[in-house]
């Protein structure tokens, strides 16, 4: 049986799998396992034991030395059921023999006691009939001895014997009633051999020995084992000086003997090329191990260090597999990833449709060669843009299993060619403005002479009315009102030209600080005058940019006039509280940037964007023209600076525009450019 059990752990322990399990510890449950074999995270290292390829030829030995160890103990117990039978049957053979010859005294002194001695014959007592029968039985001959010791009579004479009753010859006397003896002579052999069972007699050689060792009788052959048992049981008395010898026919044969030595030698040889096989087969697989686990290290170091997402879906799209890198682009960890199913967590919400109709193409094998480009959503919430190129994935046996995506985020391209777009809407805008601006200029410039030539006819209309009487005084008004009508024209077409009116930029070192200073000090007059108060805080230090100040002040100009401008609707606005406006002015250095922040407790910007807000001609006001945010927008992005707008906590709305700071060096060195600041187009 245990050679059958051997040669199944055998047959088990050769097949690949089975060598896997069996020296393979198992993977602690923490462990990721990938569907996919070879994606199997390396992490855990299933180290082999290598000492377990001896285990089945320890356990086949161990078992052997048990069998042995049974098989002696089994020996030793038959031996000694072989010495009680022995013992017994010596016992049991020597109890009859003795019966035998006290059954035969028992007569003896019975005749003794009948006899008639004074008519004993010879012939009478031959033919006494248990005389008689006592020579029948085994009697050799019966002798009469008178009290001296003579012999009287004695029957039958010695050649009545019959050879089997010659040899060695005992007597068995009884004393007579007149005196005298009977002496009963009889032999050992006959006794010997009509008194031995047939099975004790197949069983063992039955001896009777003297104390020479001289052999007196013998039951059937004398045939025994050379190192079989001998037993002797004292047969004195009855008969002095002998022995009943019982020894055993057949040799106990210890185990060892018994087994087929060839078949044991057969067996261990087996086992031991068994064994030698197992330790080949066992090196193989822990060469195949290490090879494979510093193939998955490799692999995985590589995986973990690609700047690419990597995505591995089954035929459905389940997700069989991703990389650190897809994790971290998505923001979803593995375990939410791996077995997910379409929809994916990360498709962006916007883009369903399209991420259905995509996933369908893709599965069909229609994906584009060179990649496609999709928008997802981080789980944080950020939107993704990536550029993905599937691959189908072959399995070892050459079948498509799946898709192998790369996935590069290309969000930072996808912004900057928003931001391009941007830019080029806004120049685009900005050549319309140019253009505009030309057409207003030019109209501007037009209009100036007739205006002009209305004021001075009007001038000389109203002089020449003057002198004249009975001029109704109605008339003289509408004149006035005329000239006034007029004046205020040419106002406003001075102010279009000096608005539109182009200037290329001159950058220099300047303090934003100080600009800002410059733009409060033209407006505080205005700002005052519509009671709007000023809460004005600085940077601690000078805020030094590279800007063409007079640009960049007409913006903060535009801002605060901007804000006090909805500040006053605020106030007149029919049932507000008659209350003083307020305007918060604050520069500040934030991430390296200068800072300019306007904020007003005015409307807000009643859910407008800063791109509705500064769409050129976009104005809420009944005289407004619409570009003074569109024309700041573009002076502080082209000083690549930025223009933002937001509702302020407080209530209000809060506009601000940063700048890029200038090298503080060259900012130490700039002059305080209030200084240098021009009165500008904005204010009158
Ligand atoms: P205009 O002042 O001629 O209307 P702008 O381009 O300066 O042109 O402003 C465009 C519009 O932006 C304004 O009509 C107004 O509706 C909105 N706006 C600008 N500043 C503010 C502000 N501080 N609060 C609320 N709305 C504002």
């Amino acid at each position: 049986m245990w050679t059958s059990t051997f040669l199944q752990t055998l047959d088990r322990v050769l097949s690949l799998q089975g060598l896997t399990d069996l020296f393979s510890v198992p993977m602690p449950s923490h462990v990721s396992r990938s569907p996919i074999a070879g994606f199997q995270a390396p992490a855990a290292r299933a180290r082999v034991r290598p000492w377990l390829w001896a285990l089945p030829l320890v356990l086949a030995l161990l078992l052997l030395g048990g069998v042995a160890a049974w098989l002696q103990v089994s020996d030793q117990r038959d031996l000694e059921e072989r010495q009680r039978t022995l013992l017994g049957d010596a016992l049991s053979l020597e109890q009859q023999l003795r019966k035998e010859i006290d059954f035969e005294r028992e007569r003896l002194s019975e005749i003794a006691r009948q006899a008639d001695t004074g008519r004993w014959t010879p012939a009478r007592l031959a033919a006494d009939a248990d005389v008689s029968a006592g020579l029948r039985r085994r009697w050799v001959s019966l002798t009469w001895l008178d009290a001296r010791g003579q012999v009287l009579l004695q029957v039958p004479d010695g050649a009545a014997s019959t050879p089997e009753r010659r040899g060695m010859t005992y007597h068995l006397s009884a004393p007579m009633n007149g005196g005298g003896s009977l002496l009963a002579r009889y032999a050992l052999q006959p006794l010997l051999t009509q008194q031995t069972p047939w099975w004790i007699n197949r069983r063992y050689a039955v001896r009777m020995v003297d104390e020479f060792d001289e052999t007196l009788a013998i039951a059937a052959d004398a045939t025994r084992a050379r190192d079989g048992r001998v037993h002797r049981i004292s047969f004195d008395p009855p008969v002095p000086g002998v022995w009943l010898e019982l020894a055993e026919r057949e040799a106990f044969v210890p185990w060892y003997r018994a087994l087929p030595l060839p078949l044991l030698g057969a067996v261990l040889a087996l086992l031991v090329w068994a064994t030698a096989l197992l330790a080949r087969q066992v090196r193989h697989v822990e060469r195949a191990q290490t090879a494979w686990r510093d193939e998955a290290a490799w692999r995985r170091a590589m995986e973990d260090s690609l700047s690419v997402g990597l995505r591995v879906r089954d035929a459905e799209g389940r997700l069989l597999h991703v990389n650190p890198r897809f994790v971290e682009l998505t923001g979803y960890s593995e375990t939410e990833l791996l077995g997910k199913a379409p929809p994916m967590p990360y498709w962006h919400p916007e883009e369903m449709d399209e991420a259905w109709t995509r996933h369908h193409r893709n599965l069909a094998g229609h994906a584009p060669r060179a990649g496609y480009e999709a928008r997802w959503r981080t789980q944080a919430g950020r939107d993704l843009w990536v550029m993905i190129l599937e691959a189908p994935l072959i399995d070892a046996a050459g079948v498509q299993i799946g898709w192998m995506g790369s996935v590069v985020d290309i969000t930072e391209r996808k912004q900057a060619e928003e931001l391009e777009r941007r830019r080029n809407e806004r120049l685009a805008d900005q050549a319309r403005l140019m253009t505009v601006g030309e057409i207003a200029s030019s109209l501007a410039h037009e209009l100036n002479q007739p205006l002009a030539a209305i004021a001075s006819y009007n001038a000389g209309l109203q002089n020449a009315l003057a002198s004249l009487p009975g001029v109704p005084p109605r008339l003289r008004e509408a004149l006035q009102r005329q000239a006034e009508q007029a004046q205020h024209a040419g106002r406003i077409v001075q102010r279009i030209r000096a608005f539109l009116g182009r200037r290329a930029p001159q950058h220099e070192a300047c303090d934003l600080v100080a600009i800002t200073d410059s733009a409060l000090a033209l407006l505080r007059h205005d700002l005052r005058r519509h009671r709007v108060r000023l809460d004005v805080s600085h940077a601690a230090t000078a805020l030094p940019v590279h800007a063409d100040p007079v640009l960049i002040e007409q913006v903060i100009i535009n801002l605060l006039r901007n804000a006090a401008d909805a500040q006053t609707e605020a106030i007149s606005t029919p049932g507000a509280a008659a209350q003083t406006a307020c305007l918060w002015v604050r520069t500040e250095l934030a991430d390296g940037q200068a800072r300019v922040q306007v904020r007003d407790a005015g409307p807000g910007l009643g859910g407008r964007t800063l791109d509705e807000l500064t769409a050129p001609f976009f104005s809420t006001k009944a005289s407004g023209m619409g570009l003074g945010l569109a024309i700041s927008r573009s002076i502080i992005e082209a000083h690549r600076g930025r223009l933002q707008a937001q509702d302020a906590a407080e209530g209000g709305a809060c506009f601000s525009f940063s700048l890029p700071c200038a090298d503080t060096a060259q900012a130490a060195d700039a002059p305080h450019a209030s200084t240098a600041l021009q009165s500008t187009a904005l204010h009158e």
